[in-house]
């Protein structure tokens, strides 16, 4: 386990590790309250396990994955208007099931983000990690598996 100085307290203190402009918090909340709201109106809740949440949210990576396969690096870095589009859905699929999963199990999610950033800036040093051979690659890079 990476122990990162003063998450323990932080953790203990609600606190998060990086103060948050609040537009974020309620940009998120509004978010939170919308698809609750949505869910709500439709009856849907029942269907809302952690377990039908993750489902889901892999799903719809899968059609975000779905949107860029076969394109070449240029073409990925710049997609038509049409394909720009579809993938912005995709993306808005992902984030909205990211957020309801973790509002089904109460994790809040930007504070879970910026404690996930301090972890990996712990594993992944700066100074150690600029792309030498010997340094360290994120997960899932050829050079780290
Ligand atoms: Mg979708």
């Amino acid at each position: 386990m990476v122990r990162v100085p003063g998450l323990q307290d932080r953790l203990a203190e609600k606190k998060p590790m990086i103060d948050t402009p609040s537009q974020q918090d309620s940009d998120l909340e509004a978010l939170v309250k919308a698809l609750r709201r949505f869910t709500a109106e439709r009856g849907w809740q029942r269907f809302h396990s952690p377990k039908n949440l993750a489902m889901a949210l892999g799903g719809e990576a899968g059609e975000l994955l779905e949107q860029l396969q076969w394109l070449s690096e240029s073409e990925s870095a710049d997609p038509d208007p049409d394909r720009r589009e579809a993938i912005q859905h995709e993306i808005a699929d992902v984030f909205i099931y990211t957020i309801m999963l973790s509002d089904r199990l109460g994790i809040d999610l930007i504070r879970a983000a910026f404690e996930k950033i301090a972890l990996n800036e712990r594993k992944y040093p700066a100074a150690t990690s600029g792309g030498g051979p010997d340094e360290h690659r994120p997960r899932g890079s050829a050079a780290n598996e």
